[in-house]
């Protein structure tokens, strides 16, 4: 299993024998699944169970699938493959209109459905984990080895030992030790940095950067924590 085992999918189905058969494959591959065998039923689920997926079928007593994609559209963000046993464009059409996210013509393989379930559900982790990391407080410390930098206090340590550093260079390295691992040019550096109305040249970056080695790299002469890419810029190693 690859996936949170406390993901819920709602399967919508009023045939017995393929809802039983969608359940029992769900369920199996980890997911709790809840059921409902009508479209009125299916909203009551989708409002109280709060599923991460829905498998819809069109054709539903009550209500059919068109009508309930539109009513949930309207208040909840899940995701929804759609179910059809006709084989119709037009069906395509309007399904994607109320805002489905995906669609399936029966007879479909269990195997295909499975893919399609997760790859929707992969989509939905991936917006979350966008959001969640836009919201992530900023972390206090920032630790390379035996570098630290930490940020609430505003101070660097190498070992126990503090490092003195002015605050251009201080904000340079943790501009870079933010973006380890990512080459920096000078003129972007040079506009986080120092910004916009900075008078000087990118030459400041460099003699920076040559100030910083000195005080965090073991050999100034042949850094290993802020590496000169040639006609690129810096990259931060850690
Ligand atoms: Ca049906």
């Amino acid at each position: 299993m690859d996936h949170d085992p406390k993901e819920t999918v709602l399967v919508v189905e009023d045939e017995p024998t393929l809802l039983e058969t969608l359940e029992y494959n769900l369920t199996r591959q980890g997911y709790r699944v809840v059921t409902a065998t009508d479209g009125v039923m299916a909203v009551e689920q989708a409002r109280r169970e709060r599923p991460d997926v829905i498998i819809l079928d069109i054709m539903l007593p009550k209500m059919d699938g068109f009508e309930v994609c539109r009513t949930l559209r309207k208040e909840m963000n899940v995701p929804i493959l759609m179910l059809t046993a006709r084989d119709e464009e037009i069906d395509k059409v309007v399904g994607l209109e109320v805002g489905a996210d995906d669609y399936m013509t029966k007879p479909f393989s269990m195997r295909e459905l499975m893919a399609r379930v997760k790859a929707l559900l992969r989509r939905v982790r991936l917006i979350r984990e966008d959001m969640a990391a836009a919201t992530a407080p900023e972390p206090e410390r920032l630790v390379f080895g035996d570098l630290t930098l930490d940020l609430s206090r505003g101070e660097v340590r190498l070992g126990e030992r503090p490092v003195p550093l002015k605050p251009k260079e201080y904000d340079l390295l943790v501009f870079l030790a933010r973006n380890r691992g990512m080459v920096l040019s000078r003129d972007l550096i040079l506009e986080r940095v120092w910004g916009w109305d900075f008078a000087g040249g990118t030459r400041t970056v460099d003699v920076h950067v040559r100030w910083l080695r000195k005080k965090i790299e073991a050999d100034p002469a042949n850094p290993t924590r802020i590496v000169t890419v040639r006609g690129m810029g810096y990259r931060f190693e850690g």
